[in-house]
């Protein structure tokens, strides 16, 4: 089976219907035709200022999230990052091999850094880290939102560095990105990405949220001048974001949802769209909540990853250091 990876971290209380939209549905469906391999990216959620209880609260809460948006342990290798050490080590490597000017063309740097007090080093390092995450355990994709493309450029550049200065090591691996959801948009200011740490508040679904509050975030999301609804996203990227995440949470296509909106308004769109959140959010709220009744069998589900992804990692990075020079 042809192998995938990808993360995300715990940043937040909840994760947002982006996360879930462009990056987890493809985890769960990938894991039946893949080896995959998933991970809660903690050592990426200490680049910014951090709680170390809340950090390790919301590690708990996302792989709760993972499991109840249909994750499964047994077909899947599920893990924290910082119990793999691996990705560390391979990180330091990697880091060694990236040029200064490269790493600061990074724009999603650049988009967070001015949002912080204080910029750390790692935050400026974080996509070198991320590629050793990929790299170590050799996939073939790595689904991700759009918002990725661009670190996902930078780890099959520095692969193919590596590969010609020491000698074929890996493949690079190719994004999965899904056109219709790769980017799900701020509710707020449809111009930027929704995010867990950039969005405010009001901006975001998250899924943990009560869909009473969700649907009252819909209901005063931005939308655009006139009043027809209508899939346009240059011009209306308010509507053309709720049509996208109507769409992609039902079996309707976005022309479908045009022809039933025909005549109506943005206020229709909006309240059904807080509905058909509701229905989709209620379930993985309450398995959510199951799963956290027992956090001593969710640590138990990842320490079982950590082992699995430990074996894979600890292969790669053998090979990395006998041909970078290090003595056995
Ligand atoms: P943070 O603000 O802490 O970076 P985030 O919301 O960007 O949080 P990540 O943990 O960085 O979430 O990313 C997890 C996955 O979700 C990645 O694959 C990313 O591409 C995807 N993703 C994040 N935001 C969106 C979005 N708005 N639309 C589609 N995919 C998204
Ligand atoms: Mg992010």
């Amino acid at each position: 089976k042809p192998r995938v990876l990808s993360g995300i971290q715990p940043t937040a209380d909840s994760f947002h219907l982006g996360n879930y939209l462009g990056a987890v549905r493809q985890w769960v469906a990938l894991q039946d035709t893949h080896d995959a391999f998933y991970f809660l990216a903690d050592l990426h959620a200490i680049t910014v200022e951090h709680d170390p209880k809340l950090l390790r609260k919301r590690t708990r809460v996302s792989a709760a999230q993972l499991l109840a948006l249909g994750l499964d342990p047994a077909r899947t290798t599920l893990f924290a990052q910082s119990q793999v050490h691996q990705h560390a080590e391979l990180g330091w490597v990697m880091q060694c091999l990236t040029g200064f000017g490269e790493a600061s063309r990074m724009t999603q740097f650049k988009d967070k850094s001015a949002k912080q007090a204080l910029v750390s080093v790692g935050l400026f390092t974080y996509p070198i880290l991320q590629a050793a995450d990929i790299l170590l355990y050799r996939p073939q994709y790595v689904p991700v939102g759009e918002d990725q493309r661009q670190h996902l450029e930078l780890t099959r550049d520095l692969a193919q560095r590596f590969n010609s200065r020491f000698g074929k090591t890996f493949q690079p691996p190719e994004p999965y990105i899904l056109k219709d959801t790769a980017k799900i948009y701020d509710l707020q200011e449809p111009g930027a990405k929704m995010s867990k740490s950039a969005s405010s508040p009001s901006g975001i679904i998250e899924l943990l949220d009560d869909p009473k509050i969700s649907a009252k975030k819909i209901r005063s999301a931005v939308t655009d001048t006139g009043r027809e609804v209508v899939y346009d996203p240059e011009n209306k990227p308010g509507v053309s974001n709720l049509l996208s995440i109507y769409s992609s949470l039902t079996d309707r296509t976005v022309e479908q949802l045009q022809a039933d909106y025909d005549g109506k308004g943005y206020g229709d769109l909006k309240k059904d769209l807080g509905e058909v959140v509701a229905d989709f959010v209620t379930p993985v709220r309450d398995q959510v909540k199951s799963y956290l009744d027992d956090p001593a069998e969710l640590d138990k589900i990842l320490h079982a990853g950590a082992e699995r992804a430990r074996e894979v990692a600890a292969a790669t990075l053998s090979r990395v250091y006998e041909k970078a020079g290090f003595l056995a």
